[in-house]
């Protein structure tokens, strides 16, 4: 047997084009939904984050901005442009980077931002809002996940769903995505006793980590749907050859960037035995800008009354 491959890209596609059609819709009746982002400091990747953001909302009709400050930016300075964006009430969205450079640290930030203005979904309010199960704004990446299920017809009510990672950005949120859908849920982190066994209990496993290839074979029940978020950067020649084997494209891939993308699952090692799997790249990453739209769309039209 061998899973069926989850195409989050096609999925991510299909959310952005709806995203798109509201948005124009709003534009109809002189609303343009925007949403500003805050950069500070440097890190390259959060830069190619931010500017991704940015097109992506370009080809949605979203408007955008990007406020850069420096890496050794005062932290008043920070929360005058947050009370700034706040109050603008031509912002619909505002996106604060994150990780931010020490000393900042990046909660307090986040509990600055106005909650119907927070398309991250990171405020207090509105994790307090997902956990009573009337989400005002989910966090984008289990957001994401929730629609690629709902798209491959995953059955979730009374599902045995396990998610391994206990983050406030996926791991939480996606538990409680799936307990409002009335999945019975496990959370698993790194102190769980027996994980593979844990895991092996699942209908639904949900992978968020930061481990490369962490699960394998004997984490999966024969024909469960297994849900790939981790994103990680592997350079070790050997291991791209172990969990890949024959691939020449990313033998290629690790010569010329100097890394492979892998997610936290072993893929070859699990698609014998899933009953569909999500591949990385092209799995769960395309469906978090795609969830941030949705997001900012949907703030255009709350603040609104809409
Ligand atoms: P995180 O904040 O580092 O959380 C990782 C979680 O995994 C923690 O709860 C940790 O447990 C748990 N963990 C670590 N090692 C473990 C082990 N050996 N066994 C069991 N559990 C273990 O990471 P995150 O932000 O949630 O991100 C997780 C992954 O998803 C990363 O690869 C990240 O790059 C990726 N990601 C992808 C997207 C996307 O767009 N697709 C978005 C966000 C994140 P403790 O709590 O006990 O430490």
């Amino acid at each position: 047997m061998s899973a069926r491959i989850l195409d989050g890209a096609a999925v991510a596609a299909g959310i952005r084009r709806r995203v798109a059609g509201e948005a124009a819709e709003l534009a109809a009746r002189g609303v343009v939904p925007r949403l500003e982002a805050i950069l500070v400091g440097d890190d390259p990747a959060s830069r190619v984050y931010v500017a991704s953001k940015r097109k992506a909302c370009e080809e949605a009709g979203i408007g955008s901005a990007t406020h850069q400050l420096p890496a050794d930016a005062a932290p008043e300075v920070l929360a005058a442009l947050i009370d700034r964006l706040n109050r603008d009430d031509a912002v619909d969205g505002i996106l604060l980077q994150l990780p931010l450079p020490k000393p900042l640290d990046g909660r307090a930030f986040l509990d600055r931002i106005d909650p119907a203005k927070d398309v991250d979904g990171f405020h207090p309010t509105n994790v307090g809002l997902l956990h009573q199960g009337r989400p005002a704004f989910a966090p984008c990446t289990p957001a994401g996940v929730m629609e690629l299920l709902d798209a491959a017809g995953v059955t979730l009510a009374g599902a045995r769903a396990v998610v391994v990672g206990r983050s406030e950005i996926v791991g939480k949120p996606m538990a409680a995505l799936l307990l409002a859908r009335h999945a019975t849920v496990t959370v698993c982190h790194s102190r769980t006793a027996d994980l593979p066994g844990t895991c092996r209990e699942a209908d639904l496993l949900i992978a968020a980590i930061g481990k490369p290839a962490l699960v394998g074979r004997e984490f999966v029940r024969p024909g469960a749907v297994v849900i790939d978020v981790g994103i990680n950067r592997v350079e070790d020649a050997a291991l791209v050859a172990r969990l890949f084997p024959g691939d020449e494209k990313r033998r290629e891939q690790l010569t010329k960037r100097g890394y492979v993308l892998v997610g936290d699952v072993d893929f070859e090692a699990v698609r014998s035995i899933a009953g569909a799997i999500t591949p990385v790249p092209g799995g769960v990453g395309p469906l978090t800008i795609a969830g941030l739209l949705a997001n900012t769309v949907r703030a255009a039209r709350l603040r609104r009354g809409l």
